[in-house]
């Protein structure tokens, strides 16, 4: 969020019903999401009785009035404001008026006496958190560090662009790409940066057109210095928005301007984008995260609560290390539950019974992880729909065997540690036919409750629930 806007009052209100809001998510997905759409929150503002929040898109509005209204309401409550009426509102102003130079710029929601600090422009805000320093080193990633230092060194002439990070959820893309916008405005405070995600481009482009400010839009990605895109795989199928995205992209390539973007897969792998996208996507630098290594999750850990300055005994750090390899987040929120836990019982005694007893979920969802197999997924998706084994593994296009097929990838996507490469191979397909096969469950499932019903009977019989496999 951007603090400058928002007088101080407000914004810690906000900050404190947050933090209580974010304590009744259980899992890391939910709470992931939660993070995303109150990354596009632009500014907050309180007016006697009503508190409202904006965003610089309308999904996220739609999705926080709908899903969130009535937790958040609670967490108001428990930050000592039981009465506040919570409004949610798409701040269109913030999206048109970004780019602009700093001395023409007044943000409409300016407290009194304020002023951008900055020229620094985004759709989202960068979380300051996520810097150089904060991001540790290892074998796992040194490349992709290595190339994100490269784009600081150099942000007038780009050695490579774009640069192009992949790799698995939770593993740091998100952090890398904000540490050279935060370092970049360090260095630079006049630069203009933009960092999104692909969705939020996709909104707003769809909105510009709606109300005839296509150009508006243009000229805005047009004009800034450095562009961040995060989560480009959701441009997959969208072919208007694969053009003006190439557009925008040679424009600003044509300018050396520099473009990053990271991606769940490598290029070559996102489904369903144009191929002179991809050929221009590999034209840079393409760099991938890897799951770290035992040694780098403990750095992390300890990088961790280094920054948040909690005493955690270095063997609790040893056993999450040791107990939760999967994604860097989970480690995160278990090392969030421990310290939570010591602070609340400072002489609580932590060794391996009570630690395992204190992070069960996170155990129990990596040992399932890692135990479940893929053919024991396929078999149950096809017991589910009446069809054969044999019928998952084959070429045939009707509906009847899709539906089940793409299930067994969908499942074998979010409840094994096994990679695309391993899944298409036990599918005897190609692995852009996985990701196709995932993305088009995972759009399915918004708003077909049957699926979800099917989803939820198959994955229950291995012990999980709905939202664990749930974006
Ligand atoms: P991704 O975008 O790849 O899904 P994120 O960048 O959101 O992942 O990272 C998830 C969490 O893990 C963040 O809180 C991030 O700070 C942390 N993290 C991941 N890798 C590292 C690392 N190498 N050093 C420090 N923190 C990390
Ligand atoms: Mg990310």
């Amino acid at each position: 969020m951007s603090t400058d806007t928002i007088d101080t009052a407000s914004r810690e209100l906000w900050d404190t019903a947050k933090s209580y809001f974010m304590m009744t998510l259980k899992t890391p997905e939910d709470k992931s999401q939660a993070e995303r759409y109150f990354g596009m929150i632009t500014t907050v503002a309180r007016e006697g009785d009503v508190f409202t929040i904006f965003t610089s898109s309308s999904f996220a509005a739609d999705l926080i009035r709908s899903d969130y209204a009535n937790r958040l309401k609670g967490a108001f409550a428990m930050a000592d404001a039981p009465e506040m009426e919570i409004k949610v509102q798409y701040d269109e102003r913030a999206k048109i008026n970004v780019v602009v130079p700093p001395t023409q710029y007044t943000s409409p929601y300016v407290s009194q006496g304020g002023s951008r600090q900055s020229s620094f422009v985004s759709t989202l805000p960068l979380n300051e958190d996520y810097t150089f320093d904060s991001f540790v080193r290892g074998p796992s990633n040194s490349y992709a560090i290595s190339a994100a230092e490269g784009v600081v060194k150099n942000p007038a002439k780009p050695l490579y662009n774009p640069l192009f990070i992949h790799g698995g959820t939770g593993l740091g893309k998100t952090h890398l790409m904000q540490a050279i916008g935060n370092e970049l405005r360090r260095r630079n405070p006049s630069m203009a940066i933009c960092y999104l995600t692909s969705e939020t481009f996709l909104n707003e482009y769809v909105t510009s057109l709606q109300n005839g400010q296509i150009e508006n839009f243009r000229h805005k990605y047009r004009s800034i210095d450095l562009l961040l895109i995060d989560d480009i795989q959701f441009m997959a199928q969208k072919k208007d928005l694969q053009v003006e995205f190439f557009n925008t992209f040679n424009a600003l390539k044509d300018q050396r301007k520099q473009i990053v973007m990271t991606s769940d897969v490598a290029p070559k792998n996102l489904p369903s984008i144009e191929e002179r996208l991809i050929s221009r996507f590999e034209g840079g630098m393409v760099q991938e995260v890897e799951s770290p290594s035992y040694e780098t999750r403990l750095a992390i850990l300890k990088k961790k609560t280094e920054i948040s300055e909690s005493r955690v005994p270095d063997s609790v750090l040893e056993y999450i290390a040791d107990n939760i390899k999967s994604h860097v987040r989970a480690m995160e929120g278990a090392l969030t539950r421990v310290t939570l836990a010591i602070n609340a019982d400072p002489r609580l005694v932590l060794n391996n019974e009570t630690l395992g007893r204190l992070l069960r979920d996170y155990i129990e969802k990596e040992q399932s992880m890692r135990k479940l197999t893929i053919e024991e997924i396929q078999q149950a998706c096809a017991k589910k729909y009446g069809v054969t084994l044999k019928d998952i593994l084959s070429h045939e296009k009707i509906q009847s065997i899709v539906t089940p097929r793409q299930l067994a990838m969908y499942i074998c996507r979010k409840l094994t540690s096994k990679g695309l490469q391993e899944i298409a191979t036990a599918f005897g397909k190609k692995h852009a036919t996985v990701i196709h096969g995932v993305k088009s469950i995972s759009d399915r499932l918004s708003c077909d409750t049957e699926l979800r019903v099917d989803l939820e009977d198959i994955i229950s019989s291995f012990g999980y629930r709905l939202s664990d496999a749930m974006d």
